[in-house]
């Protein structure tokens, strides 16, 4: 049989990294089966569902490089198809129209509270006879429609990640609702854990891949196949990610969109590569720092994990770098000027092209994120630049002003070359008979206004090439 997956968000909210990372797992099944991954978007709840988090979730998939083979479907499409399957299983008997008011359910649960039972619906309209019914109908209550649920039904899959796992029927909260706001001859609104088997039913879909969160539902989706008559596919559920303290990964762990991840400086590819790692490993001898097409070769679920996997911000920040070290100047100045730009630094990105590579070339081994690039590169951007109070200290240690007033002095009117820099160090070390790293550590205190930073000769020449250099060592000597 081929295989056929699919990720199936609700546009609720913007792309989550949770949902992100089980399209992953579907995308890295499907290229290893040679299978077809498919898009649906769960938009049946009206109130909650945006077109700009459907837009979200669109882009987020493809920043990622998560390419779908068919879809977006989308389920606010297919209400006849749902309310005919319902149709169905009304005249299979299967389900029925439940009249309980909200205030009758809660006193049904004060009560099962009060005995200590877990809360469930009791079946009491499951066998209404049609008087009741119709003085039901007669006092104009909307009905529900529920599925039955037997109560001594067993309900066993072999889970991809979790091996085998059973069920009681009795455990699953009493039959279900499928349907809300319908009345004697209408349907109304379809509920998520029927248009789910009901379009994974009709998509073909071979494995149901998702996140654990969902497994309480497979119980209930697997009763529905076997009333629509269906065969009933494999299902797995992938692990949760956690945070450092071991609970869900949350909005309170400041990540809500995929996008924010792009905004913290993270590279798609970097993403992707991380979020397989998240309950995944890689093949004995595999490195760490992979493509998806790469990992898709060899996914399989045997290397997944049972246990929630948890967010390590150092190993993203780790393998973000791998790439951002590995990736050619031009290309990384190309994702670095945006950054520039939105940090208000002035620069002419057409003009200045050849100085920014040559920036680029000096910080981009030191970059865990894009994002670092503003930070460590803040110095080079202004003809003057404050100096840290540590810089001013150096500034004034005996000796300084004269060995920066020599430098100053032989600074060329022709542009400044490495050697030729190296020399001007060595001649004043000489001429003015001061120690070699006195002169370096001024030098970076009189240049980058601090006693840290990026190789100072690189840095020397970039501010030599704007005529930068002159006016700080003047102002640092003044
Ligand atoms: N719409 C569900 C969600 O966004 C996924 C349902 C499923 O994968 O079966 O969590």
């Amino acid at each position: 049989m081929s295989v056929r997956v699919r990720i199936a968000p609700s546009p609720t909210g913007n792309l989550h990294i949770g949902t992100a990372r089980t399209a992953v797992f579907n995308w890295l099944y499907a290229k290893n089966n040679g299978g077809t991954f498919i898009l649906r978007i769960e938009d049946t709840d009206l109130e909650r569902s945006k077109p700009e988090f459907t837009q979200n979730i669109l882009d987020g998939l493809k920043w990622l490089g998560l390419n779908w083979d068919e879809g977006p479907v989308f389920q606010t499409d297919r209400t006849d198809l749902y309310q005919a399957k319902i149709q169905e299983l009304l005249d299979k008997g299967l389900v029925y129209r439940a009249y309980d008011l909200p205030e009758e359910l809660e006193t049904m649960r004060a009560r099962q509270k009060a005995r200590n039972e877990a809360p469930r619906y009791d079946n009491r309209h499951r066998n209404l006879t049609p008087d009741q019914i119709a003085a039901f109908e007669a006092e104009g209550r909307p009905a529900v429609i529920r599925f039955k649920i037997e109560d001594d039904r067993e309900i066993i899959w072999t889970d991809l990640v979790r091996g085998n796992v059973s069920w009681k029927g009795r455990d699953l909260g009493g039959d279900m609702v499928i349907a809300r706001a319908a009345d004697a001859s209408t349907i109304g609104a379809p509920l998520y854990n029927f248009v789910v088997v009901v379009d994974d039913i009709d998509m073909g879909i071979s494995q149901v891949i998702r996140g654990e969160d969902h497994i309480a539902n497979t119980p209930k989706q697997i009763l529905l196949y076997e009333a629509l008559g269906a065969t009933v596919p494999t299902f797995g559920h992938t692990p949760l990610i956690l945070n450092e303290k071991g609970a869900k990964l949350s909005k309170r762990d400041g990540v809500t969109s995929i996008f924010d991840f792009q905004k913290m400086g993270y590279l798609p590819e970097a993403i992707a590569n991380y979020m397989s790692l998240l309950g995944w490993s890689p093949i004995e001898g595999m490195n760490e720092i992979f493509s998806l097409e790469e990992a898709g070769k060899v996914f399989s679920f045997d290397r997944v994990n049972k246990a929630g996997a948890k967010f390590d911000w150092d190993k993203l920040n780790w393998i973000n770098g791998q790439y951002l070290h590995a990736m050619p100047v031009p290309q990384l100045t190309d994702l670095l000027i945006p950054y520039w730009q939105e940090a208000g630094y002035v620069f002419d990105a057409v003009n200045d092209r050849l100085w920014l590579e040559q920036l680029v070339a000096v910080i981009g081994a030191s970059l865990a994120k894009l994002t670092d690039a503003v930070e460590m590169s803040a110095y080079l951007f202004n003809p003057t630049v404050m100096p840290t109070d540590e810089a001013l200290k150096q500034l004034g240690l005996d000796g300084v002003t004269g060995a920066l007033t020599a430098v100053l002095a032989a600074i060329p009117a022709e542009p400044l070359t490495e050697e030729s820099a190296k020399e001007i160090i060595n001649l004043v070390v000489k001429e003015n008979g001061v120690k070699k790293g006195l002169v370096m550590k001024s030098l970076r205190a009189g240049l980058t206004g601090s006693l840290h930073g990026p190789d100072l000769i690189q840095s020397w020449l970039l501010l030599n090439a704007k005529g930068w250099d002159k006016t700080r060592l003047a102002g640092a000597i003044a």
